[in-house]
């Protein structure tokens, strides 16, 4: 692992900057699971007060912060609406079944944004036969299309359309930091539309550990509930609200960067190989790059000679891998990271002649 270089396969493998950690060490502590962490309260209440709702929970991951939401929402046997290529439906182990006891109806998207017409083909009759929906959730900005950022008016149009059916809407903004720092939207703006929401400090941010959920006084004291069967209670966990506080403070202004070093290496590289850009839309909206190799490229092959050469990346669908830029590499290194990109391509096309 020494010999890694450039380390583009996500934005979590970001590390706790000097600074971040001195706060960290000089963080005052309580006990949390008595609600007594100064430090864990603070952070909480920064974040209720950025994204304007009453109250929020420090939580160990952002996929408790989503399960935790779907449990609050929903009843045993009920459905939730989900976009078929969400963080949801493909990374939390299947876990709706398990902790809620739910089953996900996947709606496809063009770029993460639903359309109410097909959220309102997919809400169930009332019949006693089907499964009752209880939550829509939504993805911002939305990891498998590529970052992508859904429009405030389409978040509004959702909103608006689950109001009309009583249906609760929650948000996986696990990157909602790089939407809100791509379009100048602020959180509670997107928050408005929403009624909970989880968003990671341990992405982009670069805080080593930890997610929110946010959302009114009484869904934050019933999460508190799912917290703590979930195993989520923890104690002097104000030495990782610290470094949330921290990132707050400092690393979000520099989140801008990383979608501008995304560009970068994109114009980079498929100038200069066949490679072509696969984010849903055909745009580069975040930090986030999903690259097609083409159909006589192997992506695994392609991977495996950058990492030789001290670029991890990581694979995606088919012929796709992924690159996603973030704070521990500069706009220096990117390039260099690039150059290495299209070298490999050039080796391995050269061994396939
Ligand atoms: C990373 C991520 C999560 C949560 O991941 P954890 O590793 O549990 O913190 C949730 N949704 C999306 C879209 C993500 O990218």
């Amino acid at each position: 692992m020494s010999s890694i270089k450039f380390d583009l396969r996500s934005d979590t493998v970001t590390k706790p900057t000097i600074e971040m950690r001195k706060a960290m060490a000089e963080a005052e502590v309580g006990d949390d699971v008595y609600a007594e962490d100064p430090t864990v309260n603070r952070l909480q209440s920064m974040i209720a007060e950025l994204f304007g709702k009453e109250s929020a929970l420090f939580v160990p991951t952002g996929v408790m912060g989503n399960q935790i939401a779907i449990a609050i929402h929903t009843k045993r046997s009920d459905e939730i609406i989900v976009e078929s290529e969400s963080h949801i439906f493909h990374y939390e182990t299947a876990a709706p079944a398990i902790i809620a006891g739910v089953q996900m109806y996947c709606i496809p998207t063009v770029k993460g944004e639903l359309a109410s017409s097909s959220i309102s083909e997919a809400i169930r009759p009332g019949d006693y036969y089907f499964p009752k929906t209880s939550l829509i959730c939504i993805e911002q900005t939305h990891n498998r299309h590529g970052g992508t950022v859904l429009s405030l008016s389409s978040i509004g149009e959702v909103s608006g359309f689950a109001q009309s059916k009583q249906i609760p809407l929650h948000c996986d903004g696990a990157r909602i930091w790089n939407a809100c720092a791509e379009t100048g939207t602020a959180p509670h703006e997107y928050a408005h539309y929403l009624d909970t929401l989880s968003v990671c400090l341990s992405k982009g941010l670069g805080a080593p550990a930890g997610s929110v959920f946010i959302g009114t006084k009484d869904q934050v004291e019933y999460a508190r509930h799912w917290r703590k069967l979930l195993g989520g209670g923890m104690r002097q966990s104000g030495i990782l609200a610290a470094a949330g506080i921290h990132a707050l403070q400092f690393h979000r202004e520099h989140l801008r960067d990383d979608h501008e070093k995304a560009r970068i290496f994109a114009e980079q590289i498929f100038s200069q190989t066949s490679c072509t850009l696969a984010n849903s839309g055909g745009t580069v909206d975040t930090n986030i790059l999903i690259i097609d190799c083409g159909f006589d490229t192997d992506p695994q092959a392609l991977r495996n000679e950058c990492s030789k050469r001290g670029l991890e990346i990581s694979s995606g669908r088919g012929q796709c891998l992924r690159a996603v830029f973030h704070r521990d590499i500069t706009m220096q290194e990117v390039k260099e990271a690039a150059m290495i990109f299209i070298q490999s391509f050039d080796s391995i096309m050269k061994e396939n002649r």
